[in-house]
């Protein structure tokens, strides 16, 4: 099974490079990236529209989607986290959040994370491997075709640092963008980063208008060091400075997502040094209460501190959004059920 390729890793164009050298016209290519992003056929048999002697060449050579369900759960607000097996024996999570209309998927973009955040549960066991393009765009595959969701957006904010293996994520917002396939709305995507400035810096020249997020989590360099150890290399003066110009070329939106952790980073000197980040780079900050992991030491705050909080955003006009912790009940916070089974 490992030597065989995975199709959701190609191109449209490699993909008719790579039949064109078995010996196939072009147009095969196209009929097989239809059938696996617009019919979500995720075996060569069910192709009504190919051969026999061509499923089976492409079947010796290619599968389509190399994500096997190890587990699942669903909270009582609608989440649902999937716990997939990759095909080396590794294991990812995706996650479902339904809210009104929209339906998000939450999608890992590593196996394990390097940069060990002290409050997260996917940095725990250490970095394990990126993923291949395809295990990125086969998430999306499965939630959509395989458990019935109609996606609305993605995010790239699950387990592992999205800029951390930007080659393969760009691959993948490639392929999942391409309107001979999928076609999902580069608006409706966005990457979510812990702050690695290079990769923000590439993401600026990158050519679809994907949405940024960037965890802030503290507004002071001291203790976003202690929270975000990667605030030793990328600290917040330089962060924000690549932040700005990302939002400058091309008009571009950015959210900066901010974990409430009790008693450390919701006092209001932290709300006033968010406030001045946040309107320098004209962003909305999007607040979420603190999700515990049973092996850390950190609180959730009080409806009350986070409403707060925000409150002293909204007085320094700020725009705030509240985002529920989902699926608390079933430990959706990123890494979490991964960490158990890796
Ligand atoms: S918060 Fe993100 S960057 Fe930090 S350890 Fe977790 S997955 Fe990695």
């Amino acid at each position: 099974m490992s030597q065989l390729q995975y199709l959701t890793s190609f191109s449209l164009t490699e993909l008719q490079d790579r039949l064109q050298a078995m010996g196939e016209p072009a147009y095969r290519a196209r009929q097989v990236f239809q059938g696996v992003y617009q019919r979500g056929l995720s075996d060569f048999a069910a192709f009504t529209d190919l051969p026999r002697p061509l499923k089976e060449k492409l079947a010796g050579e290619f599968i389509i989607n190399p994500l096997e369900l190890e587990q699942m759960a669903s909270s009582a607000d609608g989440t649902i986290k999937y716990l997939f097996r990759l095909t080396d024996g590794y294991f990812v999570e995706t996650v479902l959040i339904p809210s009104g209309e929209r339906k998000t998927a939450c999608l890992s973009t590593q196996v394990g994370c390097r940069f060990r955040c002290a409050f997260c549960a996917s940095g725990l066991n250490g970095f394990k491997r990126n993923l291949t393009a395809g295990e990125i765009v086969s998430q999306v595959l499965a939630l959509k075709f395989t458990f019935g969701h109609n996606l609305t957006n993605l995010v790239f904010m699950g387990m592992g640092e999205p800029l951390d293996n930007l080659e393969n994520l760009l691959k993948a917002i490639r392929i999942l963008n391409d309107e001979r396939g999928l076609n999902f709305g580069a608006r409706r995507m966005t990457v979510s980063t812990a702050g690695v400035i290079p990769g923000i810096k590439k993401l600026k020249d990158f050519e679809l208008q994907i949405n940024l997020s960037i965890s802030i989590h503290s507004a002071l360099d001291r203790q976003r060091s202690r929270l975000m150890p990667i605030n030793k290399k990328y600290p917040l003066a330089e962060l924000v400075e690549a932040a700005e110009d990302y939002i400058r070329s091309g008009g571009r939106q950015l959210t900066l997502e901010y974990i409430l952790i009790r008693d450390l980073n919701d006092s209001l000197y932290e709300s006033e040094g968010l406030a001045a980040i946040a309107r320098r780079l004209r962003a909305k900050v999007n607040l979420i209460a603190y999700s515990p992991v049973p092996q850390l030491p950190y609180r959730r705050p009080e409806e009350a501190g986070v409403a707060r909080f925000g409150r002293w955003l909204e007085e320094r006009k700020v725009k705030v959004t509240f985002r529920q912790s989902r699926g608390v009940d079933i430990a959706a916070a990123c890494g979490q059920l991964a960490g158990k089974f890796q």
